[in-house]
């Protein structure tokens, strides 16, 4: 039965909601709307001046209306009084093609209509960083290797507790909680699902993990590469295919556990590596972390190629276990809903077209790189080359529509655009003397 939002705000205490979209580069963008307002909110939508986001619109352009999915209800666990909804912009009575998550709906619908359903799994990265964003918080998290360090992270238990509290509240079924690999950084863990919900819960995750940090007098990342040193942060992605109540991609004959149906998805995913890559990892700093010399810890632990393997780390893709791979590309900049988005399109064209994604590759990509098999595709290696690719890529024009490709080129180019006038030290320090 569909939800009566102010039935939920008499109910549950909600004495306002916030309705919130993400535009093309990420952000959330929300109205804080009292509870006795929602009833022709929940009907009309609110009303929102797209321009003044990164929709690709215009100042003359009407309201763009984002109406709320009341399913994706989330009452702020620690401000309980505060509703959070996802909402799907409109105008003129349709859908804003260019708009992440009426994109989403879009490849997950037609997934759908084929009896298929993509699950997913996310790891966000991200660090605790003072208030002014320039050093990591824990003064005394200086390790080459600190890597689950068990002092640092109880140095900031404080907050993961509060977080993973609130994960337990809203019934993600979080499993757990670790210091990662660079100084300063952390991961948390939830269980997978659908991947609508998924995207749901990471836009919301990204501002709780934000929200709190704040409460606690830090600032959290998820920004790519914050610090040249260090490795940065991923946004690992956990893949799996079902019909009904069975996973696709699972088979216990197989050497690695995967099906014939996983196979061809990984060869749809890798052989659109490049195309989505500027979804994927879509900031200029998106390519520090990729193309990353080796780190303090001693690893990037991110791809700089179209490799995939079993259980190995060093690979864009893995495959940690039966029925599912890792893509290990995305990094903490990406949007929430075009990432799936991207993914499920590349996928179910592989399908479609039968891609083989060859043999798994059991090499270690950090030292071995050379060895891979000639023709081995290597990820662009700035966002203007990525950028390149997905203008011209057939495969996104028809699944995510020519309107979101124009669209998220026109307003990133512009991002290009304003780095290159941009003059940095380095610049000074290698060319003055030329
Ligand atoms: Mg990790």
């Amino acid at each position: 039965m569909a939800v009566d939002l102010a039935v939920e705000a008499r109910e549950r205490g909600i004495k306002y909601f916030l309705i919130s979209y993400v535009d093309l580069f990420g952000t959330l963008r929300a109205k804080l709307a009292p509870a006795a307002a929602i009833g022709d909110m929940a009907k009309d939508g609110a009303g929102f001046a797209g321009f003044a986001s990164w929709l690709d619109m215009t100042p003359a352009d009407p309201d763009v209306l984002a109406i709320p999915d009341p399913a994706s209800l989330i009452q702020l666990p620690w401000k309980p009084e505060v509703g959070w909804l996802a909402a799907d912009p409109y105008m003129n009575g349709k859908p804003v093609a260019h708009a992440p998550r009426n994109i989403l709906k879009r490849v997950t619908d037609k997934a759908t209509q084929a009896g298929l359903t993509m699950k997913t799994g996310v790891e966000c990265e991200f660090f605790l960083l003072t208030p002014d964003g320039t050093g990591i918080s824990d003064a005394t998290d200086t390790q080459a290797k600190p890597c689950y360090d068990q002092s640092a992270l109880m140095r900031r238990y404080d907050v993961i507790s509060e977080i993973c509290d609130a994960m337990l509240d809203l019934g993600w079924q979080p499993y757990q909680n670790d210091h990662e690999d660079a100084n300063g950084q952390f991961e948390m863990n939830w269980n997978f699902a659908d991947a609508l919900t998924t995207a749901d819960r990471m836009a919301f995750f990204k501002y709780m993990v934000k929200a709190i940090a704040e409460k606690h007098g830090l600032r959290a990342t998820f920004m790519p590469k914050p610090f040249a040193n260090l490795t940065g942060s991923g946004c690992h992605v956990h893949v799996s295919l079902w019909q009904g109540d069975r996973n696709l991609f699972a088979d216990g004959n197989d050497g690695i556990g995967l099906s014939k149906v996983a196979y061809n998805f990984i060869g749809g995913v890798m052989e659109a590596a490049g195309d989505i890559c500027a979804i994927t990892n879509p900031t200029i700093n998106s390519y520090k972390r990729i193309n990353a010399p080796v780190t303090l810890s001693g690893a990037t632990w991110s791809p700089n190629t179209v490799t995939f393997a079993g259980n190995n780390r060093t690979h864009m893709i893995r495959v940690p276990g039966s029925g599912r791979f890792e893509f290990r590309l995305a990094d903490g900049a990406t949007n929430p809903y075009l990432l799936p988005a991207a993914i499920l399109a590349a996928g179910l064209d592989g399908i479609a077209r039968g891609i083989d994604p060859g043999k798994p590759l059991d090499i270690d990509m950090y030292t071995e790189g050379h060895k891979a098999p000639a023709g081995t595709k290597k990820l662009p290696l700035n966002l203007l080359d990525a950028l390149r690719l997905t203008a011209k890529s057939d495969l996104l024009r028809r699944e995510l529509g020519d309107e979101f490709v124009d669209s998220y080129v026109k307003l990133k180019m512009r991002d290009w655009d304003d780095y290159m006038r941009q003059l940095t030290p380095w610049e000074r320090a290698t060319t003055l003397d030329c």
